[in-house]
């Protein structure tokens, strides 16, 4: 069985064994069920596995980095990939939130309806543009590294590598190390991913257990629309996208990314999962290291189409229950600050809501409207981010595909990079030569 099956198989079955707890009512506080299986079993093999995934993308993303563009050697190059992918990241988010508006002004969703908020919800502030802006450059690159402050890790391994080549030969052997250091990460990507069938089915079956399904009938209507229109973006929008610019076929694309929107789902998190995007890019859709070492994390960082769609949708609902009527600019406000948002906020859970209540105070909606969809807003997180890194993957490929640095070959061949269980753990001669010598 492929490890892609055995992931989906992972999937089925915790929604299954999650929502039977959830019907059933065996999660209620304090049960053993509750104690024991849910939050203790579940939540510890979940959470270890998302810190798994988590451990491994600064050093992925700094040391791909360094050797992407070490392998890239021309930094005009360089500036074309980091302006291609911008604006593509930010065109498709636009879009997808002026598609997410326009269809959910259309039905009037919200209109009518009449409903208590149903939780508190203090808005965070997301940090200011020109802040967001002053802290690509880190003063203290290790501090970015240990926060994970995505972008400074991406300005510092850009000059690291360029610096380099500057450098010549002298740094030679450096490279090399890099290059190395960086197919052991890789390794460990694999290794990592060879439990993900367990690890995804103790993600879910938490999830499903944990969700509000009560809340869910009283919103099923927002939440079915904003299903609908990430699945319209996902399927239709991001796909002519993808062919339009680079001719390559949706549905390659869709059938080898879908172990890493199963990823997505699991961690509701486009950050977690640029391990896992990252070795899908390259290894099975032909992406030249060059231009995924950087599209990639770039794109977890500043490309939130799902997310975007998320915030239209609710804007537009909550300012129909509120009785608030927007008009045109108030809606283009509303593009304009959800794709700005995007570029500031990592791909974490729940930022989205974080964003929202940016936009919510930018245009005049009482916050305590994001409290109504608090509740559900887990779930929806989960399908958004699957969106989120379908666009990552669809950018990477466009781009790479224009620089001539996509291998088509790779990328039609459907076992290209493809993993197996056995394969992931699997020790090779070279392995087992030096651990010989060593012993
Ligand atoms: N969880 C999403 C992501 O990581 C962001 C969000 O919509 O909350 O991409």
């Amino acid at each position: 069985m492929s490890l892609t099956t055995k992931v989906l198989l992972g999937m089925a079955l915790g929604i299954a064994v999650g929502l039977f707890i959830n019907i059933l009512g065996l999660n209620t506080s304090g049960s053993f069920v509750n104690v024991f299986v849910v939050d203790g079993f579940f939540n510890v093999v979940g959470k270890m596995f998302v810190n798994a995934l988590k451990m491994l993308v600064v050093p992925l993303v700094l040391l791909s980095l360094i050797g992407g563009v070490c392998g890239i050697g021309d930094i005009r190059l360089l500036g074309r990939i980091g302006s291609k992918s911008f604006v593509l990241y930010m065109l498709t988010t636009a879009i997808a939130i002026a598609v997410a508006i326009a269809i959910s002004a259309g039905i009037g969703i919200g209109k009518g309806m009449n409903i208590e908020s149903a939780a508190e919800f203090s808005g965070k502030e997301a940090p200011a543009l020109s802040q967001v802006l002053i802290d690509i450059v880190p003063s203290n690159p290790i501090s970015a590294m240990a926060q994970g402050e995505m972008l400074s890790i991406i300005f510092f391994a850009i000059l690291v590598g360029v610096s380099l080549l500057m450098v010549g030969e002298k740094a030679k052997r450096l490279i090399e190390g890099v290059e190395t250091a960086n197919e052991v990460m890789m390794k460990m990507v694999g290794i990592i991913m060879a439990i993900a069938p367990y690890a995804v089915f103790c993600l879910l079956a938490k999830a499903m257990a944990d969700l509000g399904l009560d809340l869910l009938a009283q919103l099923i209507g927002y939440v079915l629309v904003l299903i609908a229109i990430l699945l319209i973006h996902l399927f239709v929008t991001l796909q002519v996208v993808l062919k339009v610019f680079s001719g390559l076929s949706p549905i390659t694309f869709l059938k080898k990314m879908r172990n890493v929107q199963v990823f997505a789902f699991s961690t509701s998190s486009s950050n977690a999962t640029i391990p896992v995007t990252l070795r899908t890019v390259t290894q099975r859709l032909g992406v030249d290291r060059s231009v995924g070492s950087f599209t990639v994390p770039f794109g977890a960082t500043i490309n939130m189409d799902g997310t975007a769609i998320m915030q239209g949708v609710a804007t537009v609902f909550i300012a129909n229950i509120y009785g608030v009527d927007l008009g045109i600019s108030g809606y283009l406000t509303v593009i304009l600050m959800s794709v700005l948002a995007s570029i500031g906020t990592a791909g974490v859970p729940g930022v989205g809501l974080i964003m929202l209540s940016m936009v919510f105070t930018q245009v005049g909606l009482p916050l305590e409207g994001i409290g109504l969809i608090l509740g559900v807003d887990r779930l929806l997180d989960m399908v958004r981010t699957a969106v989120n890194v379908s666009g990552d993957g669809v950018v990477s490929s466009i781009v790479a595909k224009s620089e001539g640095k996509l291998n088509v070959d790779v990328y039609n061949d459907p076992d290209a990079g493809a993993l197996t269980t056995d394969e992931a753990i699997h020790l090779d001669a070279g392995g087992s030569d030096v651990a010989t010598a060593r012993g």
